[in-house]
């Protein structure tokens, strides 16, 4: 896992990054990712709620009542088969409360369209990703977005009404 570095953040995006707890919350992702067992992915995810309190974290990894399999884990089918996003973890883990006006944090990959509508289904108007400019340039090739029909811009800000999706890139 690359550490977070938080004195070597740089950020882009729609809002300006003076919150510390953007900071926080995007440092915290970046440990809960460490807890998935898929030894070549680990995706985190917070849900913190508007007064700053968490809701719910989640990270990838098959359904609980499935044994992790390492043999699973290591062939890309089983695996695909299986795996639940970070996001959509942190979502279930929180099912029973309206978390509408919430942040989603997730690190170190942008949500697929797959979970930004469920994230956009559940209320949750902003995304903060926090990255790597290698990640970051690797999810942003069109042709990914080009599978789904849809631009970047149109995924994130208008066609899903993501209000604000902040990217903040490591160092
Ligand atoms: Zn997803």
């Amino acid at each position: 896992m690359i550490p977070l570095c938080l004195a070597t953040a740089k950020e882009i995006g729609l809002i300006t990054m003076n919150n510390k707890w953007d900071m926080r919350f995007g440092h915290l992702a970046s440990v809960v990712a460490g807890w998935s067992k898929d030894p070549s992915t680990q995706v985190g995810a917070v849900i913190a709620r508007p007064n700053k309190t968490i809701a719910s974290v989640g990270y990838n990894g098959f359904p609980a009542k499935m044994e992790d399999r390492p043999e699973w884990y290591a062939n890309r089918d089983e695996k695909l088969s299986r795996i639940i996003h970070a996001e959509h973890n942190a979502l279930n883990h929180c099912e029973h409360e309206n978390v509408t006006g919430s942040t989603i944090y997730v690190y170190p990959l942008r949500p697929c369209i797959k979970c930004v509508r469920k994230i956009w289904d559940r209320g949750i108007t902003r995304v903060v990703t926090v990255t790597t400019k290698e990640k970051n340039d690797y999810m942003l090739q069109p042709e990914v977005w080009e599978r789904y029909g849809l631009g970047e811009a149109e995924l994130y800000l208008d066609n899903m009404m993501i209000r604000h999706e902040t990217i903040i890139i490591l160092d």
